[in-house]
């Protein structure tokens, strides 16, 4: 089956969240499709609990304090998210519409396209060690993505930050044993969880050990053990047995398809008129990170800026002949019936 909408976002990072919002008070519907599972782009995968403090009129938010609250406010639109799947193709039809195909096979077509792709689809940083990703989703996984299958095995965790540490509490009940594997002493995870951590390890419920994973043992094509060599002054090395391993060692963007679409780029960044946000292939527009103009200022208030101007040259583009007003949403009626708060036909 094939979507059919006004306008495709790609990419629900901040920027593409709050697109629909601006499309939304200018009538025209969207979708928006995210490479992640969740939508919020940096600000969810980066840094979901540092504090913000240059949102306009919001004092101080963190990450995902600003991703829920631009959820509320795009909520009246209804725009449906269509998660955890890159927008692989885009092509132009003969009749100047496009057509989108996501790496879930969801198609969609639609009058305009709008990338606020950010800085390319994040990927996860890779295990280093020869033939080991024949595992990979096997029984080395970069993502939790269903807790309920690492029950009852063996679980060997890999890394520092606040994804290793939160699921390594998350699974540490559940699982046949847990040993989680960190570089250095010092963890990037949040100082409290850190702290349950170290509370699990001294109740014998988990083990926590600094070093690297440098090889791995196998058994009838299984992974069997990993092999760590210790940041111990001895460097003394020791096998765990393993039946899944999750590594999180952070992610890293990757442009991705963006690359393959046609469009003009500057050092791996859309180029755009800002004056419409449109780039050098008519109909598709970009907006936030993943574009570059004299004097472009990677901010999530640029990129919100950019979503007002790129919204009224889209409605221009479908209604060429239509003059078009600026309206507020304090005095306008129709863009409250729009928003939902005023009664009648928007
Ligand atoms: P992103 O947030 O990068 O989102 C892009 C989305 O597009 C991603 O979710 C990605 O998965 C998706 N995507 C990419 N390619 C595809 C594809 N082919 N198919 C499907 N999906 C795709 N800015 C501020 O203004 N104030 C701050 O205080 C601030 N603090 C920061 C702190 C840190 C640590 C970092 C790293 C950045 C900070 N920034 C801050 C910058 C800010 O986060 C970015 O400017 C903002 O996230 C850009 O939003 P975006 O929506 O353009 O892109």
């Amino acid at each position: 089956m094939t979507i059919q909408t006004d306008v495709v976002i790609i990419g629900a990072g901040p920027v593409g969240l709050f697109q629909v919002f601006e499309l939304g008070l200018q009538g025209l519907n969207s979708i928006i499709i995210d490479a992640l599972p969740d939508p919020g782009g940096q600000c969810i995968e980066l840094y979901p609990d540092k504090p913000i403090y240059d949102i306009p009129a919001v004092a101080l938010c963190t990450g995902r304090e600003l991703i829920d609250k631009l959820m509320e406010q795009i909520a009246p639109f209804e725009a449906p998210l269509h998660l955890d799947q890159t927008v692989d193709t885009l092509t132009r039809n003969s009749d100047d519409t496009f057509s989108l195909e996501t790496s879930k096979g969801l198609q969609v077509e639609c009058r305009a396209v709008i990338v606020a792709a950010g800085a390319g689809s994040f990927t996860p940083v890779k295990l280093r060690v020869d033939a080991i990703d024949k595992f990979e989703d096997k029984q080395i996984f970069y993502r939790v993505r269903k807790p309920a299958v690492h029950e009852g095995r063996n679980l060997v965790v890999l890394g520092g930050g606040d994804s290793a540490v939160d699921w390594a509490l998350a699974l540490a009940d559940k699982a046949a044993s847990i040993t989680l594997v960190n570089r250095t002493e010092r963890f990037r995870a949040a100082e409290a969880s850190v702290e349950k951590l170290m509370a699990l390890q001294e109740s014998g419920k988990a083990k926590v050990l600094f070093g690297a994973v440098k090889g791995f043992a196998e058994q009838n094509g299984e992974l069997s053990s990993v092999h760590c060599v210790l940041r111990d002054d001895a460097k003394s090395e020791i096998d765990l047995p393993v039946d899944d391993l999750l590594v999180f060692f952070g992610l890293s963007p990757k442009l991705g398809p963006v690359e393959d679409w046609g469009l003009a780029l500057e050092k791996n960044m859309v180029t755009v008129d800002c004056a419409t946000f449109e780039t050098s292939e008519p109909g598709i527009y970009a907006v936030g990170d993943i574009n570059t103009y004299p004097g472009k200022k990677k901010l999530i208030l640029s990129g919100f800026h950019e979503t007002a101007m790129a919204a009224h040259a889209i409605k221009y583009q479908f209604e060429p002949d239509k003059k078009q007003y600026t309206q507020y949403t304090t005095t306008s009626p129709l863009l409250q019936k729009r928003l939902g708060v005023k009664e009648g036909d928007a």
